[in-house]
């Protein structure tokens, strides 16, 4: 039997049962989700499925990443909400290319993870099904794992296993209405949560953001590592502040001049014009904002960095601690958040300054090796 995957939350468990179920089969993994948004989310999904099934001994086949085609097949369905028109869409692709694959593969059955998510309606699955079947000639294997309790030992399963648990269905439209819906409930939290799909933005040079995906599967990465060596270890969740800058620019005299803001650098308004008063130590401070300039010299000192101007800065970054450090050695304490901008030299004429960024409540998670 060909069993389509969506996850490792929902296919651990699923596929236990389903070994139970059909002793006799022999069962293959199908991880086809090109509904899955940014690619690196994809990559880490894969990747602890690729564990998930290495500890239960099935064989899994990786199916094309057709983003643009999954893309094409919703358009129009973007506003619609989970459950509804555009969930039938990408089951039915998922679902027709995981039934081509089964008939590729000689197989004559095949069933979907997607059966034990609690978010997902099985009618809707079911119908999908149908309908391939009708045009396929295959035979969906419908399976209830969520009743009777079956939900609560997924959690178990899932939590027992340090499963990688995704907070989002998959794709980009479906992300943006629970990020929108979040916020609402969060408003009464925290003074200043976040709409923000963090999970979209990667930075330019490519470095390795906190709570951003790409940390995440390195640190799920490290936890194979770990696992192969035989070192236990728990994966631990931490809430702590996070930063991302959307944009941000300096004009000196009215022309744009190469500029690298330092993170946790965030402003009232987002833009302020003044001059800068007095310079201390390499550090010129502005009027307006609590803005502090420093040289592409001095930062290059501050981080141990020989970057040969900003521009150089600007398109390789360094790395996020490294980054906060040298902002530490520049502004007033762990809590300042002036915005600290490096320039090729300190600007002697009219400054501008543009910044977009956001601070906000976020978690990540964290790997602590037990000896
Ligand atoms: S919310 Fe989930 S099931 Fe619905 S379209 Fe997006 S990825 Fe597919």
């Amino acid at each position: 039997m060909l069993v389509h995957i969506c996850c490792s939350v929902d296919s651990h468990f699923f596929l236990e049962r389903l070994k139970k179920d059909f002793p006799d089969e022999k069962l293959t993994g199908f991880f086809y989700d090109p509904n899955i948004h940014p690619y690196s989310e994809y990559r880490l999904r894969l990747l602890d499925v690729e564990r998930s099934c290495k500890k239960l001994g099935i064989e899994l086949i990786e199916g094309e990443y057709d983003f643009e085609n999954w893309l094409e097949a919703v358009r129009g369905l973007e506003n619609e909400p989970e459950k509804g028109k555009r969930c039938e869409v990408c089951f039915d692709r998922r679902l027709e290319v995981a039934a081509k694959k089964a008939k590729e593969l000689g197989e004559e059955k095949y069933t979907t993870t997607l059966l034990v998510s609690p978010l997902k309606s099985q009618q809707q699955l079911k119908s999908s099904a149908e309908r391939i079947d009708r045009k396929l000639g295959l035979k969906f294997v419908f399976v209830d794992y969520r009743s009777r309790g079956g939900t609560q030992e997924q959690a178990r399963v899932s939590k027992e296993e340090q499963l990688y648990r995704q907070d989002y269905c998959g794709c980009l439209f479906g992300l943006a209405k629970q990020r929108a819906e979040q916020e609402q409930k969060n408003r009464f939290l925290y003074a200043e949560s976040s709409q923000l799909l963090d999970e979209m933005i990667s930075p330019l040079t490519n470095r390795i953001l906190p709570a951003s995906i790409e940390e995440r599967l390195a640190l799920y990465r490290e936890r194979i590592r770990l696992e192969e060596k035989g070192i236990p270890y728990k994966i631990i969740k931490e809430k702590f502040l996070n930063w991302r800058i959307l944009r941000g620019f300096v004009k000196v005299s009215k022309q744009t001049v190469p500029s690298y803001f330092l993170a946790y650098s965030i402003m009232k308004r987002e833009y302020a014009k003044g001059k800068i008063e007095f310079e201390v130590e390499d550090v010129g401070y502005m009027n307006r904002d609590e803005a502090k300039f420093i040289t592409i010299e001095k930062f290059n000192k501050l981080t141990g960095s020989d970057f040969k101007d900003t521009k150089e800065l600007m398109l390789k970054g360094v790395e996020f601690e490294k980054e906060v450090e040298a902002r530490r050695a520049v502004v007033f304490g762990e809590y300042d958040l002036s915005p600290v901008i490096v320039t090729d030299t300190i600007p002697d004429s009219k400054v501008e300054v543009f910044l977009q960024s956001k601070i906000y409540v976020d978690v990540r998670e964290n790997l602590v090796t037990l000896r």
